[in-house]
């Protein structure tokens, strides 16, 4: 064997693979995901129903490393952000949302993101490059461990993870996939299928791909009813237009975990908030609901940002559309925003990150404070502000 090699990279498969490898037998594998995954044990030594002797080879050929903290917000609403390091100047974020039952965590596939829709601070940051499968599974790894110290429970807090943060994760999906598998392996971290969400702006032929290697709840970004103004809106709405990616989502229903797809829609002032949108929406949904597309809509007030030149809907004409929307028999909400200040909404992610020389800057400024690789023990450190 080479290079040491990071667990967090591989899924159960993967890493039962890697335990044949040593010359040790797969079932040794699931005692060592449980360990790291459920129990948020890095470090072999503690790891004290396994063979000494194979601790000792595990230190000598693999680790377990998540990512350095930059920092970490705490939202008055209970939200916490981290901005998380992958080296050469790129951050990526992750975004704890506590609500009544349930907790969920939303996360980054990518550092920044090559579609570049227009009203999306990532977009407009540009591509730097697909995160690992450990890199994306990294995220929730600590952050589920470390709130579990932050909140004093042996519990699971995390009991739903959406694919909502920076980057397309449908163009990084050779590693996206081992990351959902250990997501929802029930020796990691045991989640539903129903409350794991892909989040895509519409990567048609990698949806098909989905519904076959490992069908989660799907969510389709898609903020127009016409090709026109969608293509304006999100640039790869020319590859993939509207009806071919409603008539994908149509037969994605036939292997999804819920019997109807999300769809996002931004609402942007002037743009694409106006009542003649909606009852395009209404005659789309109406003509592929006659195929069998069951939808709900999440309707997401714009987060502003500087270099966007959009401006967020008025809440009455956000409230109007969805009235519209429920009155056609649509099931339409309208997000909350969470963590607003904390800038942890959907869409500001990283927004303060594009200078690259400053995210450097503040890198070297508070790695002092926050450890690196972080800790088993980060939850009893200090939190950055
Ligand atoms: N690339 C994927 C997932 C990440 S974006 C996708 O596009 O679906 C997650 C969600 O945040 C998308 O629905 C996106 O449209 C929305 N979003 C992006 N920028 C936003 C902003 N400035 N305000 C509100 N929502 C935004
Ligand atoms: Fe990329 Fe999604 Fe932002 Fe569009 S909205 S630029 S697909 S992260």
């Amino acid at each position: 064997m080479t290079n040491p090699v990071n667990l967090l990279d591989l899924d159960l498969d993967g890493l039962a693979a890697f335990c044949e490898q040593l010359g040790e037998k797969r079932f040794r594998a699931t005692q060592l995901f449980r360990w790291i995954h459920q129990r948020g044990v890095a470090d072999f030594g503690q790891m004290s129903d396994l063979a000494k002797s194979l601790r000792e080879k595990l230190a000598g050929h693999a680790h377990v490393t998540a990512l350095p903290v930059i920092s970490q917000h705490e939202s008055k609403d209970g939200t916490i952000k981290w901005l998380f390091d992958v080296g050469g100047g790129n951050a990526i974020e992750s975004v704890f949302i506590p609500e009544d039952d349930r907790g969920t965590l939303c996360i980054s596939s990518q550092a920044g993101c090559a579609v570049g829709c227009r009203f999306c601070s990532t977009g407009h940051q540009g591509f730097s490059r697909n995160l690992t499968t450990g890199e994306i599974v990294a995220q929730l790894w600590f952050a589920e461990h470390f709130l579990r110290q932050h909140l004093k429970t042996d519990e699971r807090v995390i009991s739903n993870v959406v694919m909502m943060g920076m980057g397309e994760p449908l163009q990084n999906y050779d590693r996206l996939v081992p990351a959902l598998r250990t997501m929802l392996d029930d020796h990691g971290y045991g989640l539903s299928r129903r409350r794991v969400t892909v989040s895509t702006c519409g990567v048609v032929p990698i949806i098909e791909r989905l519904a076959q290697d490992c069908p989660v709840a799907l969510a389709v970004s898609l903020h127009a009813p016409t090709d026109e103004l969608r293509e304006h809106l999100v640039p790869l709405n020319r590859k993939y237009p509207i009806d071919e990616l409603l008539r994908t989502c149509t037969a994605y229903l036939a292997h999804a975990p819920r019997d109807f797809i999300t769809f996002e829609y931004c609402m942007l002032d002037g743009v694409n908030d106006q009542p003649e949108h909606a009852q395009a929406l209404i005659a789309l949904m109406r003509q592929h609901g006659a195929d069998g597309l069951r939808a709900k809509f999440n309707l997401i007030p714009f987060n502003p940002f500087p270099q966007s030149g959009l401006v967020r809907s008025p809440m009455p004409r956000v409230q109007a559309f969805g009235k519209l929307l429920n009155e056609a028999g649509i099931v339409t909400t309208v997000r909350k925003t969470r963590g607003d200040d904390i800038d942890a909404a959907c869409g500001q992610l990283a927004g303060d990150v594009q200078d690259r020389t400053r995210v450097q800057e503040r890198m070297a400024r508070r790695r002092t404070v926050v450890l690196y690789p972080v800790p088993a023990d980060a939850a009893q450190r200090k939190v950055v502000s």
